[in-house]
């Protein structure tokens, strides 16, 4: 093969939000192979998903040209139809019933750019918050903790910080699976640099079996655990007293909030002996830094804020904030997770984490984009569900979200789905999502546009078009543009990197930002100056409080919302396999992965299969209070007792486990409590 027919760019993987960079090579639709060189967060390593999961970009599943419903199919039609027709019934529900009938979903696989572009769409020129992204399905609630503690809802230093901590503590993060870049960082220097690691968890994946310490807290109980452990080093006085006493406030008010959280009482609730709790709270104080990293396993409970302000409240008391190899790491999922956030497709905040409700931003805005922020409060995405069922939302407009099969009580959101007046599904594939879609507009993936990813240690990074996009697909930035401009906006961005100086211009975690300052392999970490100088450790000089210094927050025990009965006796966990992303929409047409992993199974310990009789391969039902699906049996040590774990990527609707999940949510932020599910099992 001539070398000068092959074409070399530079990407950042889609897969998880470790945000992997490196060099795609492909000769004409062809890739050829995957080079990671300079990456900032992973250096010359990727995982399975990065180095093979891109096949799926010359699928025959991709959706080549807009498709419009007719009865219970679907037609071919133009740009032009498609867009007029989305003009015309977006118009008519808004002057029927108001600019809030209409609702967005922006998607955390998109660009910051195309984020940005939604929630201006909705607002600007809908007029309406109802916006949101799937950040409300994974990391809401960690960030909800570390607003009220720290001030910033992102990871508090760089992923290579991690490696310089004395102790890792991981939370309800299956890294290894879900983050196998970081997740190697840490095993290195846990094998090499003698890092103590401490997991707690349900299940015993790799981490945990590696791990100096892994405890099994009771499900849903790391909260009590936690303040337990903080008691207890207030109670010793092994707390850092010279960093409480010049960077933290409310020690009091905190101090009360924990104290029916003895050791006894926590081994009472979360099983976790006495002896454990204070090893590791002797562990974390006699530590050279300390990190804490955490995931669904935290913070898709009820109590998923309360939980992540319990740990940042740990790591205030033990002073392990404000140096490297200290901190907090929640883990992001989606790949840009944290952009879709920072760009502001939420209902309650544009662009930065400013309110919709500060005077100064609405101003800024207002000149800026030349029309008011709309003021009402804007819905996010459980809460549109719920209102598509009340009759108030009629019509939704999603990009880039399998929302019909990650989102949880799957039967109450096809319902929603059906109610709907108009739905337009903007999407790579024919997802599940789209066969309910009224109309679905053609999407390309990463490799076929240009923009810039943020990712889970707030590193911005820019993406290049590596391949021209399928059919008449096109990138969802170009698609949204047009969607407001059929619509009367007049918009007229030529490029991404104009759509990022506006983002500069009202986004001061952002004013820095410029495509030249991203070029090729450059990076930054907000928040980032006008002068492009960035942050790759936050809280240096203090908390972006107006004194200065983080708080203590009280939080609250919030228990089971479905507890073990006699009916439904059995726990349900659920999670990601290391080879599949969430619904496995890409992986599964990415041949290279889909020949070698197993599909959907339902992981049971060998003491219930013992008890029911079970063995590797039988077929099994799992019935909640919501739904039922059907799956194979796979006996492990991992799981204990009476719980089973379920892997969440599957896309066989027999199969899908959020039939199974229900509409309970964390109480401060909506995000599902995925994890907090009783079920039985029915041997077939
Ligand atoms: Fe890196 Fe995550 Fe992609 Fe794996 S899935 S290559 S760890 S970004």
């Amino acid at each position: 093969m001539r070398e000068e027919s092959i074409k070399r760019t530079k990407t950042v993987c889609t897969y998880c939000g470790v945000g992997c960079s490196f060099e795609v090579w492909t000769k004409d639709r062809h890739i050829l192979k995957v080079e990671p060189t300079h990456g900032p967060a992973n250096g010359v390593s990727t995982c399975i998903k990065g180095k093979f999961g891109w096949d799926y970009v010359n699928s025959d599943r991709r959706v080549t040209t807009p498709l419009i419903r007719e009865g219970n199919t679907f037609r071919e039609a133009s740009w032009d139809e498609a867009l007029s027709y989305i003009a015309r019934r977006m118009t008519e529900i808004k002057a029927a019933h108001g600019p809030d009938a209409l609702a967005f979903i922006a998607s955390s696989k998109c660009t910051n750019e195309e984020s940005w572009l939604m929630q201006k769409l909705a607002r600007s020129v809908i007029g309406t918050n109802n916006m949101d992204n799937c950040s409300r399905y994974c990391q809401s609630p960690a960030t909800m903790g570390l607003w009220r503690t720290v001030g910033y809802g992102g990871d508090s230093g760089s992923i290579s910080d991690i490696e310089q901590a004395g102790l890792v503590i991981g939370i309800g993060t299956n890294t290894a699976e879900s983050h196998p870049v970081l997740a190697t960082r840490v095993k290195r220097s846990h094998k090499l640099r003698g890092q103590r690691l401490i997991v707690a968890d349900l299940r015993e994946h790799e981490m945990a079996q590696r791990a100096d310490l892994f405890v099994r807290p009771n499900p849903g109980t790391d909260f009590v655990w936690l303040s337990a452990v903080a008691r207890f080093i207030l109670d010793e006085g092994l707390e850092d007293k010279e960093f409480l006493a010049r960077w933290v406030n409310d020690l009091d008010e905190f101090r009360a909030s924990i104290e029916e959280y003895t050791l006894e009482r926590a081994e009472e609730i979360t099983g976790i002996s006495q002896d454990v709790l204070r090893q590791i709270a002797h562990e974390i104080v006699n530590a050279d830094g300390t990190c804490i990293m955490w995931a669904m396993g935290v913070t898709q409970q009820c109590g998923g804020s309360e939980t992540s302000t319990a740990i940042s409240n740990l790591l205030l008391v033990t002073g392990n904030y404000m140096r490297p190899g200290a901190g907090s790491y929640p883990l992001r999922g989606h790949n840009n997770v944290q952009g879709a956030s920072d760009m502001g497709a939420m209902p309650n905040f544009v662009g930065g984490y400013q309110s919709i409700n500060d005077e100064g931003v609405r101003a800024k805005f207002a000149a800026k984009w030349g029309t008011e922020l709309p003021t009402n409060k804007g819905l996010d995405n459980h809460e549109m569900v719920h209102g598509i069922h009340a009759g108030t939302i009629k019509a939704v407009y999603l990009k880039g979200e399998e929302m019909g099969l990650v989102d949880s009580n799957i039967n109450y959101v096809d319902q929603a789905f059906e109610m709907l007046e108009f739905f337009v599904v903007q999407e790579v594939f024919f997802s599940r999502t789209a066969e309910f879609a009224d109309v679905v507009l053609p999407a390309s993936p990463s490799l076929e546009k240009d923009g810039t990813f943020t990712n889970t240690e707030r590193r911005i990074q820019r993406l290049y078009r590596a391949l021209e996009p399928l059919g008449q697909s096109k990138p969802d930035w170009e698609i949204i543009q047009a969607v407001a401009n059929a619509l009367g906006a007049g918009w007229n961005y030529q490029h991404p990197s104009e759509i990022m100086d506006e983002i500069a211009s009202l986004v001061p975690l952002y004013a820095g930002v410029t495509y030249e300052r991203l070029e090729g392999f450059k990076s930054l970490q907000w928040p980032v100056l006008p002068d492009g100088s960035d942050t790759p450790l936050l809280f240096t000089e203090g908390f972006p409080f107006p004194d200065g210094k983080a708080r203590l927050y009280p939080a609250q025990f919030i228990g089971r919302f479905e507890p073990l009965d006699e009916e439904y006796d059995l726990h349900l966990n659920n999670g990601r396999m290391l080879e599949h992303f969430h619904e496995g929409n890409m992986t599964y047409k990415s041949p290279g992965i889909t020949h070698k992993v197993p599909g959907m199974f339902i992981e049971v310990s060998e003491e219930l299969a013992r008890e029911r009789g079970l063995e590797n391969g039988r077929f099994v039902r799992l019935v909640s209070r919501h739904g039922a699906i059907k799956g194979r049996v796979l006996v492990s040590g991992r799981v204990f007792g009476k719980q089973v774990y379920v892997p969440m990527n599957t896309q066989e609707a027999p199969h899908m486990v959020n039939r199974l999940t229900g509409s309970h949510t964390d109480l401060s932020t909506h995000t599902p409590a995925y994890k907090d599910t009783a079920v039985r099992l029915e041997v077939l």
